[in-house]
């Protein structure tokens, strides 16, 4: 098993990742930003090590910071999480060149995946369906443009290859739209993401996100652990998800993981990833793959019981998968809620002091936060604060537990958004489940 391991990211997902090490016996190496001295996974590690000041771009974005450190404390490999630099194919690079291990897959199956026009030319080469669009890069030339569009059907939607984070992409419903459209999403993407390739692609309309979770080992070996469904969202952000997704067939669900354990094999894909695909009028549609693991990992990891940071751990020490496709059952039904700190009507950022934080409990409840009383959250980073998860046998008593979870949850001083979740919770249209990616936004009129 790998000896220490650098926890190159912060909040929740680095405790979850400190909690898997010290399960396998590898010892912990924090780095963190100088505003995070008293985050709780820092100060239950072997080893801390700041490496800069509070703005991420000079800390938790610093790769040669991060190096610097699983250099002075001899670590042997570093674990990304998820944000920050977890799919930077330029960091997965420089830290295998230094000599560590990078807890995630390689850095050409990264970049690949990470600029979206060549990923979803490897995914059609896989036999993995795709939206309708434009194979390849969006020309200059209008005339082909709106030729192309016509032929896809308004209306369309123009992406950046290299965008990511639900920026980077335009609607157009109509041609006198499109050319402005185009030269407007360039100028945003080149700004943004110093990469102003373009994609078109038919825009659905009310689609559902569904996305498969993989693990492959280093050996060849690839499993899928069903989907989860994230279509409750707003401004492309995921609010609540869910496992497995309502009214998937079981037959679906084989063939689409099969697809995607054959896509991984295909790409020399190594350690968890997830195929994201838009689910409408009983199709599935790639749109992309993040090749980390997710924040909504633990709802997989309620159906499945398998832990899936540790066998990133264990994947990424070379280990064999010990998991086997015809032993992996789906068992029940999960639901996680993401804690923000904000206002739960304006969604205004809600940083400061928690002055008291009682976390709920019983059968079937999770709560992966690095919460506790007294604990400050700073106003520099995303306002995650959490994730409640519930487990039950079925998807009804999952809604049950997280409606009683929720309200025994106690967090002061902060605001949350613990009533936006209480409201979903009630929601007809939820409870009966299946809902698109719009309905969250029409639903609270934003
Ligand atoms: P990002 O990397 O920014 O998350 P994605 O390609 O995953 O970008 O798209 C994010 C979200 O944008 C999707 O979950 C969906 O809500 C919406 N979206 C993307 N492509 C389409 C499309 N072709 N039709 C409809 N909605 C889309």
């Amino acid at each position: 098993m790998l000896d220490k391991v650098v926890i190159a990211n912060r909040g929740e997902i680095a405790l979850r990742i400190l909690r898997a090490c010290r399960e396998l016996g590898i010892k912990t190496v924090a780095v963190h930003s100088s505003a995070d001295e008293n985050l709780k996974h820092v100060l239950m590690a072997d080893e801390t090590v700041c490496i800069g000041p509070p703005p991420s771009t000079e800390s938790y974005l610093n790769m040669f910071a991060i190096l610097s450190a699983a250099e002075v404390t001899d670590a042997v490999a570093i674990h990304p999480g998820y944000g920050f630099l977890s799919e930077n194919a330029d960091f997965a690079e420089r830290v295998t060149d230094s000599g560590f291990l990078f807890i995630g897959p390689p850095a050409d199956v990264i970049r690949l995946m990470g600029d979206k026009v060549s990923a979803i030319r490897a995914m059609k080469a896989a036999g993995v369906p795709c939206v309708p669009g434009s194979d390849g890069p969006l020309g200059d030339d209008i005339g082909d443009n709106l030729q192309l569009a016509r032929d896809i059907g308004y209306p369309v939607i123009i992406k950046a290859a290299g965008g990511g984070g639900g920026r980077g992409m335009r609607v157009v419903h109509s041609e006198p739209a499109l050319a402005n459209a185009i030269q407007t999403t360039r100028a945003e993407a080149r700004a943004a993401f110093g990469n102003d390739m373009l994609y078109m692609e038919k825009f659905l309309e009310r689609p559902r996100h569904i996305e498969f979770q993989v693990l492959a080992d280093s050996h060849g070996n690839a499993v899928h652990l069903f989907e989860r469904d994230c279509s409750m969202q707003r401004r492309h952000q995921k609010v609540l998800e869910e496992a497995p997704a309502p009214g998937i067939s079981e037959e679906q669900r084989q063939r689409m993981g099969e697809r995607c354990v054959q896509a991984c094999l295909e790409l020399g894909y190594v350690n968890a990833g997830t195929f994201e695909f838009l689910y409408q009028d009983g199709e599935f549609y790639f749109i992309e793959m993040n090749t980390r693991i997710q924040v909504e990992h633990p709802v997989t990891e309620m159906i499945t019981g398998v832990d899936l940071v540790r066998e990133q751990l264990r994947i990424a020490a070379g280990e064999r998968l010990r998991l086997r496709q015809e032993d992996l059952l789906p068992r029940g039904h999960a639901i996680e809620c993401r804690i923000n700190a904000e206002d739960p009507k304006s969604f205004v950022p809600s940083p400061g002091r928690v002055e008291l934080w009682h976390a709920p409990g019983g059968p079937g409840i999770r709560v992966d936060t690095h919460l506790y009383s007294g604990y400050t959250v700073p106003p520099y980073y995303d306002s995650m604060i959490g994730k409640v998860i519930a487990w039950g046998d079925d998807r009804h008593s999952a809604i049950e537990r997280m409606r009683i979870a929720l309200s025994e949850m106690v967090i002061e001083g902060i605001k949350t958004n613990i009533p936006l979740h209480q409201e979903i919770c009630q929601l007809g249209a939820f409870r009966a489940g299946g809902t698109d990616i719009h309905y969250l936004e029409k639903r609270l009129g934003l």
